[in-house]
């Protein structure tokens, strides 16, 4: 059966940690197509994003756009009002009827998602895996998981991938303080985040 591999996240901006697990994903569960998912207004998060629904979209296009198997979607930053992962999925399950769904998080996402109260339902509509994340040890998992019986057995896996200590937030602030991104970001999402001045960066921030 067709497998196809969701990775949402709020991507301000997207990393190579987003991309190292997106990639082991597809790899390791054999996904043909992997969308990456920025999302409108992330209901969860307690501060707005500081780019832009488009701009995010097109930072995850740029990262993605040399990796066949990988896809933008506008799924979410067409939808108006905060976006809830039980509507995505509702919405890619419709798009692919035939497909086993993936969605793909890093370790804290996965907790953070199996402890919403739709998690059940979530489960019914999408298999969740779970990247090993630095910091975000994944012990309380087993327990979750007995809290939502029997389907989260075959429905949840944990994918060891290759840590990487970067996140989103530690970028803006590297970005807002002058210091290098370069190497954590794909290249032409720094040039991005620079030329468009994202985070409070200079355009001279931009090295040659
Ligand atoms: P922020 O610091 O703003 O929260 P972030 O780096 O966590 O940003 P998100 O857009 O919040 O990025 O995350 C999207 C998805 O990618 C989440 O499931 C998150 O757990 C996962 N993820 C992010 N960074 C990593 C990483 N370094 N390794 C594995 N998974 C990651
Ligand atoms: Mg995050």
């Amino acid at each position: 059966m067709k497998r196809i591999g969701l990775m949402g996240g709020t991507f301000d901006p997207i990393h190579v940690g987003h991309l190292v697990a997106a990639d082991a994903a597809r790899h390791a569960l054999d996904l043909e197509t992997v969308f990456f998912i920025p999302s409108n207004i992330p209901p969860h998060k307690r501060e707005a994003p500081e780019a832009t629904p488009e701009q995010r979209f097109e930072m995850v296009l740029l990262a993605t756009l040399d990796h066949p198997q990988f896809e933008a979607s506008r799924v979410e930053v067409d939808r108006p009002g905060p976006s809830f992962t039980i509507d995505t999925l509702r919405e890619f399950r419709q798009m692919f009827p035939e497909a086993e769904l993936w969605f793909i998080t890093g370790a804290d996402a996965l907790l953070e998602i199996l402890t919403w109260k739709d998690a059940r339902e979530l489960l019914t509509l999408a298999s969740f895996v779970g990247a090993t994340r630095p910091g975000y040890p994944l012990e309380k998992l087993s327990q979750v998981k007995e809290g939502l019986g029997r389907l989260a057995d075959s429905r949840i896996k944990v994918l060891e991938v290759p840590a990487l200590a970067i996140s989103s937030r530690d970028l803006r602030k590297r970005v807002r303080e002058g210091r290098p991104i370069r190497y954590m970001v794909r290249r032409l999402v720094e040039r991005y985040i620079y030329k468009m001045g994202l985070y409070g960066g200079r355009p001279e921030g931009l090295e040659s």
